[in-house]
């Protein structure tokens, strides 16, 4: 039975994507077989659909760099068919084929079961960028950060897809979250996933007036990167914690050390890409326990296969809000 399938391939030095049917034989060599239900759009979809940044090497190619589905077939005792899955990371959508599909075929190890009470879209409305801004907030935990301080938590490029969980999932452990945005639109989108107080995305995109500024924030989940990174640093309170999650801003970083030697701040890189079993399900638990499925669904717009070229050109642009699921069904 063949499947359809967002097809990229590579001529004269440019990318470009179809929609096509394929045959089973075509996927690559893995022990489970999973008829994929729903992927997503992140910010590296949007770079990998447009070609950017040389992260796929080996053309034809399907991209989606996440999925949720059932499994169809399995060489791996843990899997069985009707089994429901997850996958996020391990370079999947880059070195190996993705999401973007009706079919999926990877290795065992690289797959979660379905978390209990998610359903297939809902984990995928959560998808990389929720899976990230979990992981970010249990870094900055683990570096002390806890509800009830006198300073908000910062959540910067807050209405794009890690901002958005980020926003919603801190509000709900009882955090007071000041949210960076540049778009005016979304000021209302914020303040119902839990914002206490909205900045101009322009106020942080200078580069800081000083090395070190009042202090203002108890810890940050930030998405931007670049002159924002740097200018937050200046911001932090004594002894917290910045946890860098992405580079939609740039991914340069000019600062200086005097955050780190006079304010003792850490600078927390998270990846979700490389992440072990055992953090994958600690994160995908505390998801279910804390992110209020309310708020879940008012972040979550859809789309299908077809959709995915002009998608990819606005999350580039920073022009889409919270998380878009893709029905590869559609
Ligand atoms: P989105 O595009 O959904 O969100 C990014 C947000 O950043 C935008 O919505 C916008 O927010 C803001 N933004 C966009 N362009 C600029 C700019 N030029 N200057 C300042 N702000 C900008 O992407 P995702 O949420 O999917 O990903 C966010 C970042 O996190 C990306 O860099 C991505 O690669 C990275 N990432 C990293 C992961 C990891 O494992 N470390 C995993 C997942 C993502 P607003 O309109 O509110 O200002």
């Amino acid at each position: 039975m063949s499947f359809a399938a967002h097809l990229l391939e590579e001529s004269e030095g440019k990318v470009a994507g179809r929609l096509v049917e394929l045959e089973e034989s075509a996927l690559p060599a893995g022990e489970v077989t999973v008829a994929v239900e729903y992927s997503t759009l992140n910010y590296k979809d949007g770079m990998i659909l447009q070609g950017i940044g040389r992260l796929v090497r080996r053309y034809p190619h399907v991209p989606g760099v996440d999925f949720a589905g059932t499994v169809e077939a399995s060489e791996d005792p843990r899997y069985r068919p009707g089994d429901k899955v997850v996958l996020t990371g391990w370079r999947v959508g880059e070195t190996h084929w993705g999401g973007y599909a009706g079919k999926a075929r990877v290795r065992a190890d690289w797959l979660v079961p379905l978390p209990e009470g998610l359903t297939a879209r809902r984990a995928m409305a959560i998808g990389t960028a929720g899976l990230t801004a979990m992981l970010a907030v249990l870094e900055l935990e683990r570096h002390g950060l806890a509800p009830g301080g006198d300073l908000p938590v910062l959540v910067t490029g807050a209405a794009g897809g890690v901002g958005s969980v980020a926003v919603a999932l801190l509000a709900r452990l009882g955090y007071r979250v000041a949210a960076s945005t540049g778009r005016a639109a979304s000021h209302g989108y914020l303040k119902q996933l839990g914002a206490a107080e909205i900045l101009e995305r322009a106020e942080l995109a200078e580069p800081p007036a000083r090395p070190l500024d009042s202090e203002r924030w108890a810890g940050c989940i930030d998405a931007v990167g670049g002159t924002t990174l740097a200018h937050l640093l200046s911001q932090m309170g004594y002894g917290r914690a910045v946890a860098a999650v992405g580079l939609a801003g740039g991914n340069r970083l000019d600062t200086t050390v005097l955050p780190f030697l006079l304010r003792g701040v850490r600078l927390l890189g998270i990846d979700s890409v490389m992440r072990p079993y055992a953090d994958r399900i600690e994160a995908w638990n505390r998801l279910v326990a804390d992110l209020p499925l309310d708020k879940l669904d008012a972040m979550t717009g859809e789309a299908g296969l077809a959709d995915l070229p002009a998608l990819a050109e606005a999350i580039l642009a920073g022009r889409v809000q919270g998380r878009t699921v893709i029905d590869v069904r559609r």
